[in-house]
């Protein structure tokens, strides 16, 4: 992705929606979604559990609730925590950078956690699709098959909600100034997405909803070998394409993206261009997260940022909002970003987990407008 400006705006817009919505926990409230952002969501705040505490989980408990390696992921303790406490997300996040490397576009890297992908998904009761397409390789030109992945879960509702990562790593960490051309793993911007939706479909069966939902992992977000001249969101374009080509296939009326949400020091302000292009969404998740007490969830604006989410937003028609820490580490300039420090020790279960409580609880409250 691309930053396109920085600076912090203060917006008195979540006052608004809490006092529409009242107080929490007592109103059984539908907020209606408005007709300017084109989508017909809306939200009922009776059916967040934010007095569900999680099980306090020892760190022996950790090392064997699961085992990831070649043969794939194997749930151990198949209890669900109340509320996702990151743990498989990090672990995933762990595996994909320790163990299979670099995630190329086109590389065996991605064939690996392709594989690794399409059985958890399977596994957790999703049909899994690939939606292939073919570019050119930046650099030498010859054709590459690159591929979405689409777990679809709860077929049968008509009703779809789209939640999306790039599972693609930059091919060189090209912002390090001590080795450009060194070994990009992208814990954060990159695995951090993948893991959260892994962790996010335990959940997905047992949610009740009117909303089925599917999880996209893109690809090409960033196939880039020279920024000024490769072009980003490949495999978001695509999709989107297809989308707006063909009208009879399910319709979205919602889109999250997750893009760098693995930082230990879990800094996430609203977006400007999902602000502007999905203000609705924004809006609900950072209120849900209000609710929660995840305070990670700032209600502010701060970044305008290029990302899978736009070409949801301008080609699809697909209101979406891109969930981003885009301070990594906070504080510090966002030094870590498209270098060889975007590592798994930067990162932490606590970080996604909430990312993934906030998103389940989301998933649970949305209505749509009947
Ligand atoms: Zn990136």
């Amino acid at each position: 992705m691309i930053e396109l400006t920085e600076n912090a705006l203060k917006s008195d817009s979540m006052n608004i929606f809490k006092n529409l919505g009242g107080a929490f926990g007592i109103t059984t409230l539908l907020l209606a979604a408005g007709t300017l952002w084109g989508s017909s969501l809306a939200y009922d705040l009776s059916k967040t559990s934010p007095d569900v505490e999680a099980p306090e989980i020892t760190s022996s408990q950790t090392e064997e609730r699961f085992q990831i390696d070649q043969n794939g992921i194997e749930i151990r303790d198949t209890t669900l925590p109340a509320r996702p406490d990151g743990e498989l997300a990090y672990q995933v996040l762990t595996y994909l950078c320790n163990d299979v490397g670099p995630r190329i576009s086109g590389s065996p890297g991605m064939l690996r956690q392709q594989e690794l992908l399409r059985q958890h998904f399977e596994n957790h009761g999703a049909t899994v699709y690939f939606q292939p397409f073919e570019v050119r390789h930046p650099v030498n030109q010859t054709p590459v098959q690159l591929n979405n992945l689409i777990a679809r879960f709860h077929p049968e509702r008509s009703l779809r909600i789209l939640v999306c990562c790039h599972y693609d790593t930059r091919p060189f960490p090209d912002r390090d100034k001590n080795n450009p051309t060194g070994v990009f793993l992208g814990a954060n911007d990159g695995a951090s997405g993948v893991g959260l939706l892994c962790e996010l479909a335990r959940y997905l069966p047992h949610i009740d909803s009117e909303y089925g939902v599917d999880l996209i992992c893109f690809d090409g977000e960033e196939f880039v070998y020279q920024s000024r001249r490769d072009p980003l969101f490949l495999g978001s374009t695509h999709f989107a394409r297809q989308y707006a080509a063909n009208p009879s296939t399910a319709r979205y009326s919602a889109g999250v993206l997750v893009d760098m949400i693995g930082d230990k020091d879990l800094s996430l302000f609203q977006e400007k261009n999902s602000w502007n292009q999905a203000r609705n969404i924004t809006q609900q998740i950072w209120s849900v997260a209000g609710d929660l007490g995840v305070t990670e969830f700032i209600p502010r604006r701060k970044y305008q940022i290029r990302d899978d989410h736009l070409p949801l937003n301008e080609i699809a028609g697909i209101p979406t909002c891109d969930i981003i820490d885009f301070d990594f580490p906070q504080g510090r300039a966002n030094i870590y970003w498209h270098t060889e420090q975007d590592t798994p020790d930067k990162c932490s279960a606590d970080s996604l987990g909430k990312v993934c409580h906030v998103l389940v609880e989301w998933l649970k409250v949305i209505r749509s407008q009947q």
